[in-house]
Parts: C-alpha cells; structure tokens; sequence
C-alpha cells in the first residue's frame, strides 16, 4: 500500500458514493462502502432516473421569470411541477432561495456554466467506466433528442438554448423529416428536435450502480451494511465515522447520502438547505413501440427511455416533504403524455404490467451539488445535492473526491460547490462579492 494510502469510509452507495469508492480503490486506499440498503436499490433516486447522461443537463430549474408561474405550480395538478400546498410553509424558505437563484440572467448563465464543468465529459467518462469494469453494453452513446410541437415551442426557452450552445454543448436541430426518420414512432405532431450529438444514456442505472459498487469491492473496498449516525470528531480531528451499529475508525469519509445527507452534514458543521424534489417513471415492460435515441419531449418534460425492463418515462417534479406518501396519479399523468407522444404505444393505464416507482432528487435551492471539504473537519468530504443530474455527474464528482481525499488540485474549479455559500453572512459582515448586505439569501459567491 503506498505511505499517503487511507482508511476511508464512503457514506452511502447510490451513484455518487459508489462512483467515489470505486476511484477511491483505484486510487489505492482502503475503502469502506457503509450503505444501510442495496447499492443500486429502488429505494434510490439513482435507480429511477430518466438515464440521461447528458453535457446538456446543465440548465438549472430556476430562471428569469419562473416566479409568474408560481401560482400554475400550486393550483395545476397536471404540471410537470407542482408543489402540495400543506408543505408550503416548510418549504417556504428554500424556494425563496431557489427563486432568487435564477433571478437574473447573470445569476442563471453562472450556475449552467458550473454544471458544464461537471458534465462536459460525463458521456466519455462513463463509457469509459463501464468498459474497465467489463459492462461496456450498459452507457449507450446514441444522442439524446429534445423534441418540440414546432420551432417557436423551442424558441420559449431561447435563453436555455443560447446558453447550452454558449458553453459549447454540440447540437444539430432536426426538421420534421429527419426527425421521423430517426424516431418514425413519435407523434406527428412534433416537427422540430434538436440532438445533442454528445449524449448518452444508460440501459439500466440500478444495476450499473451495483456494478460500480461490486468493482469497489474487487478492488479490496469492502461494504458494511449499517446507517451512519455521525462522526467522531475531536479537537477538528475525524476519529471515526458513528453507525447504528459502532464506530468505524477512519482517516477521511465522504458524505454521498443523496437526500439525507443533511444531518449528517450538519455535525461536519454545515447547514445545507437541501430538499427533494421528488420524481416519478412508469414503465411498460413490453411496449409496442421502439426508440433508437432517447427522447425529452416539449410537452410532460420527461425522458422516455428504452432501458433493460422496458420502455420507462421519467419526471415530474413535485415539492413536498422527504417522507410523504408518493401521489401515483404523477405517474399517470406521464403515462397520458406517453400514451400521447407514442400513438402507436395505446398503453392502458389500467394494465398490470406497467411498473410505477417514486423517488427524491437531493436538491439545493440554487442548483448545484455541494462538493467540498466540510467546514468542521476537513477530512470529512461532501458529495451531495445533485439534483437533475447525478447520475450524470457521477465520475466527475468521483474525481473531485479523490483529489480532495489524496490532498491533489481537484480537476476543475470546485469553489462553486462550496458548502460554505449557503453560510448566513448577517448584517456587517465582508462580503466576498456583490449583493446588499442582509438582502442577498446568496451572499458568498465564488464563482467565476
Ligand atoms: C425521476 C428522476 C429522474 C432523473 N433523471 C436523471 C437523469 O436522466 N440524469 C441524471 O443525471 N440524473 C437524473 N436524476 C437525478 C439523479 O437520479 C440523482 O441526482 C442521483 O441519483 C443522486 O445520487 P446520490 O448517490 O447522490 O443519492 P442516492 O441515489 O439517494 O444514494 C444515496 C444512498 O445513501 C444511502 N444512505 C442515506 N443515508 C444513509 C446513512 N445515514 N448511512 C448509510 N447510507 C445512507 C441511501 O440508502 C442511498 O443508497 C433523476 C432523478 C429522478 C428522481
């Protein structure tokens, strides 16, 4: 084992903890994988996704304007967002923040270009992945394809667009013709797409997040199946890392728990102000219909998506707590825009094949993930809060851990994923850039 080798104990096995433990082992350190349930298990959002793994995906959800339809969000039941009205109080603050975050085109076109450092190469990296654990067929590289009703559909997210070609995402837009060619299943009232010529997809996330994990573990990672309660934390120094069932002695951990990150992050000294947004997939195991690219399109805003069960349509956004029940009507509603966007598919609802799932998206009110060393204790490392995109960003996230854990520069420029950009900065104090004193719910920005 090399001299700077550590004892290091990963939290949590969905595709950022997995990804990190895996370049974690290569790396040459002894790992612990700690995960309370199935690496890859439906309990996570990493098993249900849309499968996208896209260097497009870097638009945050919150932008100019988006605050005029705040009030569509609450009454319209149909949308593909909604926010149920008793969580309202409890989520008051975080969309506040989230609002405020795309105020402005500045404020909109900093946060894409963060997420482009991300994702830029996730497509490449991946497949590179899956070809060195010996799963080559699970990241497919066809393109990924945004469909539209006409070219002015697409022109109301103009802004979108510019910036994505801004940041140097590769696009062909596709006429009616070519469109049908590539997809001659799809409605013919989508006459206009856009490919992105670099995207990928992969054919089952839950088992390529098993698969990750597995390869950890052949690299001598080993996997303890217990929940994380906290950390040992002396004088600033990680002693261990707290389970339901002891403490682990170690020299560094990282906090990969998606969406229940936020306690833990908290006794590393950060307060994250996380929530979920919660998604939804229906999935027809033997559909009539076939897809040779995967396809977003305009209207439900869903990825449809051939994956290894069947055809899957996934989205949604619902704002409610971590906990509640999941409203199975979301996943209807994606099977009506299924059903619409595919008339040859004639899917009834009421079919018993058909597979309905719910999961939460760990989501920070301004869009991008947290990945940084903790303020309490340095050792401990934060990789959490990827929102859309996760699945996405998971090798990248995995390198900027492994660099941070080893003491190296991180491969991009990591100030933006600061947990410390969520830290009060009250009346008073120095600002590190911009913003009104005691105005700005983002006072300490970092980036470029
Ligand atoms: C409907 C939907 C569609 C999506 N589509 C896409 C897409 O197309 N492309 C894309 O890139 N992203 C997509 N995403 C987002 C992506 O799935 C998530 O960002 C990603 O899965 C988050 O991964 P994670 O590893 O951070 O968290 P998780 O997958 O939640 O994994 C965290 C793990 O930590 C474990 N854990 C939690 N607490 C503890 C503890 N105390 N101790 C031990 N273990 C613990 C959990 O059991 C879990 O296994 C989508 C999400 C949804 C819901």
């Amino acid at each position: 084992m090399e001299p700077t080798s550590k004892h290091v104990v990963v939290i949590g096995a969905g595709i950022i903890g997995a990804s990190a433990a895996l370049r974690l082992a290569e790396d040459g350190h002894r790992v612990t994988l700690l995960e309370a349930e199935e690496p890859g298990g439906p309990h996570s959002p990493s098993f249900g996704n849309g499968t996208f793994l896209s260097p497009a995906s870097i638009i945050p959800m919150s932008g100019p304007g988006l605050w005029r339809n705040v009030p569509g969000y609450l009454f319209d039941r149909t949308g593909p967002l909604t926010i149920r009205w008793r969580h309202l109080p409890r989520l008051a603050p975080w969309l506040v923040r989230f609002l405020l975050s795309g105020w402005t085109e500045a404020r909109f076109r900093r946060t894409a270009t963060a997420l482009s450092t991300l994702l830029r190469d996730a497509p490449e990296r991946h497949a590179e992945i899956a070809g060195r654990m010996g799963r080559p067929e699970l990241i497919r590289r066809t393109g990924l394809i945004h469909a539209f009703i006409d070219r002015a559909d697409m022109a109301k997210e103009r802004l979108a667009w510019e910036v994505r070609r801004d940041l140097g995402v590769k696009m062909t837009e596709l006429g009616a013709d070519e469109l049908h060619r590539h997809l001659p299943a799809l409605s013919s009232d989508y006459t206009f797409a856009i490919l992105v010529n670099e995207g990928a997809h992969c054919v089952d996330p839950g088992t390529y997040v098993a698969a990750l994990a597995d390869q950890a573990r052949r690299l001598g990672a080993t996997l303890r199946r217990s929940r994380a309660t906290g950390f040992d934390i002396r004088d600033g120094v990680l002693l261990g890392v707290e389970t339901q069932d002891g403490t682990i002695p170690c020299d560094a951990a990282v906090i990969a728990c998606g969406c229940r990150s936020k306690p833990l992050a908290r006794r590393a000294g950060d307060r994250v102000p996380m929530e979920s947004e919660r998604g939804y997939y229906v999935e027809v195991p033997a559909p009539a219909i076939d897809l040779s690219i995967p396809v977003m399109p305009q209207e439900g805003r869903m990825a449809n998506v051939i994956t290894a069960h069947g055809l899957r349509a996934s989205g949604q956004v619902e704002l409610a707590s971590d906990d509640a029940a999941p409203d199975w009507r979301r996943s209807d509603i994606l099977l009506r825009h299924l059903n619409r966007t595919w008339p040859g598919l004639k899917m009834d609802p009421e079919d018993p094949s058909l597979r309905r799932w719910q999961g939460n998206r760990p989501s920070t009110p301004d869009g991008k993930p947290v990945i940084s060393p903790a303020s309490g204790c340095q050792q401990i490392v934060h990789a959490f809060g990827h929102g859309h995109m996760g699945l996405a960003a998971g090798p990248m996230t995995a390198e900027i851990v492994a660099a941070l854990v080893a003491g190296r520069t991180p491969p991009i420029e990591i100030s933006p994923f600061a947990a410390a950009r969520f830290k009060w900065r009250g009346r008073g104090t120095k600002r590190v850039s911009g913003g009104q004193p005691g105005r700005d719910l983002h006072p300490i920005r970092r980036e470029a």
